[in-house]
């Protein structure tokens, strides 16, 4: 295969903790990057990868995004999820969507099928009841942790949102990223990761995925931050991811992210105790690892 340097990146939460089994999650991921491999290889395009990736870490049930998700104080799954296209600088993105059971298809509708970027609670449900998304029939059925099931602690159900970051064999980048937000959010809290500039983003440069403590990363505008350390200080891609988590940690916030430029190069620093990723790396190389 000519080497087109297809690369991709995918992120399953900044919040494992050390001493658990995450070898379901680490096959899952490795599975999912191996994937979008192919796809990328029979000549999908970035964006596609990464919605279509997205989809199945949030099926999964094994992170905290789409079926994993955790509820708010109310009992209820209020999901984010935000989508960019590198070329065209669109995006799309809904927040505090409930009934729905993929929250990524939504922000594609979204990006697609308005003139708008976010569209949130009621008004983004009926949107994606009006473009006939798939809905949750019954959220106890459906979410895997409802009833604190599954084993998870509230540690855990605090970070476990997921993201992709893709290059095409075009170069063309693109990023999303999908959560059930923090463990015990009040009602209608949104986090970074439907913001574009805070928990996603992509451009002609660098594409970004966030996960970790959300208010920090919106109050450090990081993905923005890394693509403007690029874009305008000259910064390479890892000095620029470093420095935009710098600036988490000096807000006593935890986490981490996924970037990929457009030279094929990934960067998935993290100042948590671990985060879940994995990554088909330029020379076709697969990574997938939690510590
Ligand atoms: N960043 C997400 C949020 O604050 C949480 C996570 O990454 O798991 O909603």
């Amino acid at each position: 295969m000519t080497n087109k340097c297809l690369t991709l990146a995918v992120h399953g939460g900044a919040g494992p903790l050390r001493g658990r089994d995450y070898r379901a999650e680490v096959a899952h991921m490795r599975g999912v990057v191996e994937t979008g491999r192919d796809r990328l290889a029979a000549g999908a395009s970035a964006l596609e990868v990464v919605v279509e990736t997205v989809v199945q870490l949030e099926a999964s049930g094994l992170y905290v995004a789409g079926r994993g998700a955790s509820p708010n104080t109310d009992g209820v799954y209020e999901l984010d999820a935000g989508l960019m296209d590198g070329a065209s600088r669109r995006a799309g993105a809904v927040a505090a969507l409930v009934g729905f059971q993929s929250p990524i298809r939504a922000a594609r509708a979204v990006m697609e099928a308005t003139p708008h970027v976010l569209l949130v609670g009621a008004g983004a449900a009926a949107f994606a009841g009006a473009k006939g998304l798939a809905r949750i029939v019954d959220p106890q059925a459906w979410f895997t942790h409802a009833g604190g099931g599954a084993g998870k602690t509230a540690a855990e159900l605090a970070t476990g949102t997921v993201g992709c970051v893709a290059r095409d064999g075009a170069g063309a980048l693109a990023a999303g990223t999908s959560t059930g937000g923090t463990f015990g959010k009040l009602p209608g809290r949104i986090g970074d990761c439907p913001i574009p500039g805070a928990g996603v983003w992509a451009d002609e440069r660098v594409a970004v995925s966030c996960t970790g403590a959300g208010e920090m990363f919106l109050r450090a505008a990081v993905a923005a931050q890394i693509a403007f350390r690029i874009r305008f200080a000259g910064e390479d891609l890892a000095t620029a991811a470093a420095g935009a988590l710098d600036d988490v940690g000096a807000l006593g916030g935890e986490g981490g992210l996924i970037a990929i430029n457009a030279e094929g190069q990934i960067a998935m620093p993290y100042n948590s105790a671990g985060m879940k990723r994995a990554a088909l790396h330029a020379d076709g190389r697969i990574t997938a690892e939690v510590f």
